[in-house]
């Protein structure tokens, strides 16, 4: 078992961890195996190439992470389902008492590329119904790009989706009360992994601007 290749990788990793965070004296697991505290919720996608706690270089207890297909939070739904990421919000924001959550999206995404281009993936058992959750993101874009490119048509789109999220969170009433009582706040995020930019949400203007802008060439 152990000579497999992906578990020889995974060992090496585990021990550069372990020597980073459970070697030293005072490590910093002494405190967090007692409990966490993260400064933030962050909602991410699955994809393998944006993770949050890498992108954002955060330690352990930092974030509480939920990924999952174009970082998409689906609107309040009380009902006998099961509901993944509704549950990681409630434990997130009633338990751990988090003070901000966030919606990271990133530029090229699996997820927003099926949406807007829905009939190649008609196959699908789960991701079109996942997907269309978002369906006003392709309306919007549809709307206000119709002659746009399809990169400037998917970038939109995937702002969209963040701003959709966003929304949805606001419709989980224990989310607004939050907002209310102990200034929870919300976040957008767009991380260009085009040209490695992270871009905010200004949410009073509505418009997503360069945070930290590209390395200079
Ligand atoms: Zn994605």
């Amino acid at each position: 078992m152990d000579s497999h290749p992906l578990l020889k990788r995974f060992s090496a990793g585990f021990q550069r961890f372990q020597k980073s965070w459970y070697c030293p004296e005072n490590n910093l697991y002494a405190e967090l195996r007692e409990g966490q505290k993260p400064h933030a919720l962050i909602i991410a996608c699955s994809d393998s190439r944006v993770d949050p706690v890498q992108v954002l270089d955060c330690t352990p207890g930092d974030l509480f992470v939920i990924r999952n297909v174009a970082n998409l939070v689906p609107p309040y739904e009380p009902d006998a389902h099961y509901h993944g990421v509704s549950s990681a919000l409630e434990y997130a924001v009633r338990h751990l008492r988090v003070p901000n959550i966030v919606v990271m999206g990133h530029a090229h995404c699996g997820g927003i590329n099926s949406l807007m281009h829905a009939s190649e993936h008609d196959h699908d058992e789960f991701l079109n119904v996942w997907m269309g959750q978002a369906q006003r993101a392709r309306t919007e874009v549809e709307h206000a790009l119709p002659d746009g490119t399809t990169e400037e048509r998917l970038r939109a789109c995937e702002m969209w989706g963040i701003r959709i999220s966003l929304d949805n969170l606001r419709t989980f009433p224990w989310i607004r009360e939050a907002m209310q009582e102990r200034n929870l706040a919300l976040h957008g995020l767009y991380f260009d992994m085009g040209i490695g930019e992270l871009l905010y949400l200004d949410q009073e203007t509505d418009t997503f601007v360069p945070m930290v802008r590209a390395c200079a060439s």
